[in-house]
């Protein structure tokens, strides 16, 4: 089915084993919904003077396996390829800040964390959450294999270690700062290619009564907003509650506790523990609702694929019309997803002149494979383009507050996802 795909510029030896089977249970039985084509790695933003170098695409299809239920990528890429040096910063969004902070406040307040009690960070990116952590008085400690976010994180006094989790990390964290109380994964989970290594690093590393809280955008959500530019190299998983729990099981984990959130475009919390742990029916109730929802069946996923290639025409015939009408189009945001949308729709610097960010660490770079540039957010009100396209549209309303002096000038907002309008 996939096979593993080699990357000519990969700068590191780390590589993912080839996809021959699901990620959950090694099925071989999964069957593609969609294909989203060739596409660029979504976060490989470009250096002005590397526009024009080849640059390695990679298929990107998305599989459903028919014995688990887990959905997940079909073809792979070596994580190192992707994760060594990062330009996604959490504290870039305010909104994620405030939503990080306040995940750090709730876990605190609720495992009664003292000040000897260790949290760990797996996926740490700049620290953010951990200063949350911090604030409580409790020891931080990050892991994140990107190079580039250490020293960010360092610069906020959150100790980091860079390298991927897995057993051997989880080993040495352990032996040199004892069994951790929590630990967190906040968007990093549906990152992991290898799900055995990764949780075999958090059972040596986990205190018999501490917990796991894993933050995932969650499947139900994805369906229901169609939010198929979730669906990106990174992401080799897509949760639902189900087979994350048959996974955890096999591990000796539990999951006790779950809440849907509205971060991000809906994100699935799961509380885990060490199996033995009191459950509470919110998680039995949410994988009933999963069953309701047709979550198990192959039917609800090609519905899925029908309604991301309906959101493509439509977009496509918008903007072509926009253009035709001599009006300009430029685009807020540069999130990994916004890549998968560009990508898929096949739109460049001839639709979209460019694109705003507020990202320090993006602006002045292109985008891969479609080549437009990133700008910092002031270039819109000095352009005023007729349109602003929000790929962020997870952050819809916190940009176009953001931006109303732009609508008020009359500049007007398309926003693609769930459907394509204009605000
Ligand atoms: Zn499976």
């Amino acid at each position: 089915m996939g096979q593993l795909l080699q990357l000519k510029e990969s700068s590191t030896s780390i590589q993912a084993p080839p996809l021959c089977c699901c990620l959950v249970c090694e099925s071989d039985q999964i069957q593609e919904f969609l294909n989203l084509g060739n596409t660029p790695l979504a976060n490989r933003f470009l250096e002005p003077g590397r526009v024009g170098e080849p640059e390695p695409e990679f298929p990107l299809r998305a599989g459903f396996c028919e014995r688990c239920h887990h959905v997940q990528l079909l073809d792979r890429v070596p994580p190192g390829a992707m994760f060594d040096h990062y330009l996604y910063v959490s504290s870039a969004s305010e909104t994620l800040t405030k939503h990080l902070h306040g995940l750090a406040s709730t876990v605190a307040k609720r495992r009664k964390l003292r000040s000897r009690d260790l949290v760990v960070d797996i996926g740490s990116n700049d620290g953010t959450l951990l200063s949350g952590f911090a604030r409580h008085g409790v020891r931080t400690l990050g892991v994140d294999p990107a190079a580039n976010l250490a020293p960010l994180a360092q610069a906020n006094g959150i100790e980091t270690l860079t390298a991927f989790f897995g057993e051997q990390a989880g080993g040495r964290i352990r032996r040199e700062y004892g069994p951790a109380a929590v630990i967190t994964a906040t968007n990093s989970f549906p990152h992991i290619p290898d799900l055995g290594d990764y949780l075999a690093g958090v059972e040596r590393l986990l205190a018999p009564d501490g917990v796991l809280v894993i933050e995932a955008h969650y499947l139900m959500d994805i369906l229901e907003q169609r939010a198929f530019d979730t669906i990106y190299h990174e992401h080799v998983s897509y949760w639902a509650l189900g087979p994350a729990r048959r996974l955890l099981q096999r591990h000796g984990l539990e999951v006790v506790d779950v809440e849907r959130l509205p971060v991000h475009h809906g994100q699935l919390r799961m509380w885990i523990q060490r199996a033995g742990a009191p459950v509470k029916a919110s998680v039995e109730k949410l994988e009933s609702e999963e069953k309701g929802r047709r979550m198990d069946q192959l039917e609800t996923y090609q519905r899925f694929a029908a309604g991301t290639r309906l959101i493509k025409r439509d977009l496509r015939r918008l903007l072509d019309k926009i253009r035709y009408e001599d009006k300009t189009i430029a685009a807020y945001g540069a999130p990994a997803k916004g890549m998968t949308l560009l990508s898929y729709l096949e739109l460049g610097p001839e639709t979209i002149d460019f694109i705003a960010d507020r990202s320090p660490l993006k602006q002045g770079r292109y985008t891969p494979g479609s080549h437009i540039p990133i700008v910092p957010p002031e270039r819109i009100l000095q352009e005023q383009p007729d349109f602003l396209l929000l790929l962020a549209w997870n952050f819809a309303d916190e940009v176009m507050k953001q931006q109303r002096e732009y609508h008020k000038k009359g500049g007007r907002f398309i926003v693609p996802v769930p459907e394509v309008r204009i605000v």
